[in-house]
């Protein structure tokens, strides 16, 4: 990996120990591996003996995630949406931001501002294609790997108090890394690198409990994460003729299921299962937009996808974007209709691999 080199490592160290106020920072919506990546991170960097390190989001972590964050105290973990003077201080006052999972700083929602008047040095750890280079001091940026927290556990087995033995990393740390690791393949069904299973064999052997991971990832949903489930299937998916498959979850069913950040997580995989479906889209309808998340089989590209009609981008196989109402459609009622025809124009515009 070409970012991981000794030089770079030294760099990181130097800055590390020359830094005395830290942030870390990842994307909005944070999803396992952003909140993983921080808090493994943000262990990592106490143990280093930093004694001022926040982690500062846009919004609030899903609660399937709250046990990665419990060892934190609540005055290291700022959120913007509550606490936005705090969020923009802790950015202001740090002389060192690590930006984890996400490759420009448009991605971080609110704190973007911030970020960009900030003149700290900025350091990239993500697996995202395309990282704004100019916007960092220091980058890690490796695409063929499972996660941020793959790519962060690498770099940290090269620093020198950890020196290659994973037993050196903070318990939390392992935790949060393998439990990143393990959202962002979907519990190894998707970027697994023979990286990916040597990282997953050494955490097990120092002791990473991942049967509680799993319990704690996958067995605590409510009942109506799996009533909408039953429902999107059964009544809201659609199939084109270009076999894509699509649901759209309008703000009158989400509220009707209860439906918290994390509940769908997830979903928008299970239509791939289809032999003749080669892209799986799911729409939510928010206030003034509709959240899209896409996934794609190989051979096409999810990230073209959102980068041509959906205002966003992403992984090949694994992106998301949004659709702006009014400039996109005029209302909920109109996306099945752009979904339609803008992922038609995708399959007849050459863009496929028909392998
Ligand atoms: P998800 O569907 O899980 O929300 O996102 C899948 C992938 O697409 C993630 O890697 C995420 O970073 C990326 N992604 C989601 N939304 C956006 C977006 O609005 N813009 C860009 N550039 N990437 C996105
Ligand atoms: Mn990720």
């Amino acid at each position: 990996m070409e970012d991981l080199n000794s030089f770079n490592i030294e760099r990181l160290e130097d800055i590390i120990a020359s830094s005395r106020r830290t942030a870390i920072v990842t994307h909005m919506k944070p999803d396992g591996d952003a909140i993983g990546s921080c808090t493994a991170l943000y262990h990592y960097l106490r143990m280093c003996g930093e004694k001022s390190v926040k982690i500062v989001l846009n919004d609030n972590f899903p609660d399937y995630l709250s046990f990665l964050c419990k060892d934190i105290c609540t005055a290291d973990i700022i959120i913007y949406e509550s606490r936005p003077d705090e969020a923009e201080t802790a950015i202001r006052d740090s002389d060192l931001i690590f930006c984890l999972d996400f490759n420009a700083f448009h991605r971080t929602g609110k704190l973007e501002a911030s970020l960009k008047a900030s003149k700290a040095d900025k350091v990239l750890i993500d697996h995202h294609l395309s990282p704004d280079r100019e916007a960092f001091c220091l980058i890690f940026s490796e695409t063929e790997i499972s996660s941020a927290s793959e790519l962060l556990y690498q770099i940290l087995m090269e620093t020198s108090p950890v020196a290659h033995d994973a037993s050196a990393l903070p318990g939390p740390t392992a935790t949060s890394l393998m439990t990143g690791m393990t959202t962002d393949t979907n519990n190894f069904a998707n970027s697994v690198f023979p990286s990916t299973l040597r990282m997953a064999s050494s955490l097990l052997a120092v002791g990473v409990d991942r049967d509680r991971i799993l319990s704690l990832l996958y067995n605590q949903y409510s009942e109506n994460r799996l009533r909408i489930l039953g429902h999107m299937m059964k009544d809201l998916l659609t199939i084109t003729e270009d076999g894509v498959a699509y649901i759209v979850l309008d703000k009158e069913t989400l509220r009707r299921y209860d439906v918290k950040e994390g509940d769908t997580e997830g979903f928008v995989n299970m239509p791939l299962s289809i032999a003749d479906v080669r892209m799986s889209l799911l729409l939510k309808e928010e206030d003034d937009r509709v959240r899209v998340s896409i996934r794609s089989k190989k051979g096409t590209s999810a990230n073209t996808c959102a980068r041509s009609y959906f205002n966003g981008g992403g992984h090949e196989n694994a992106a998301g974007g949004k659709l702006n109402i009014p400039e996109d459609i005029s209302c909920i009622e109109d996306a099945a209709g752009y979904i339609e025809t803008h992922t038609h124009a995708y399959f007849t515009s050459g863009n496929e691999d028909n392998n």
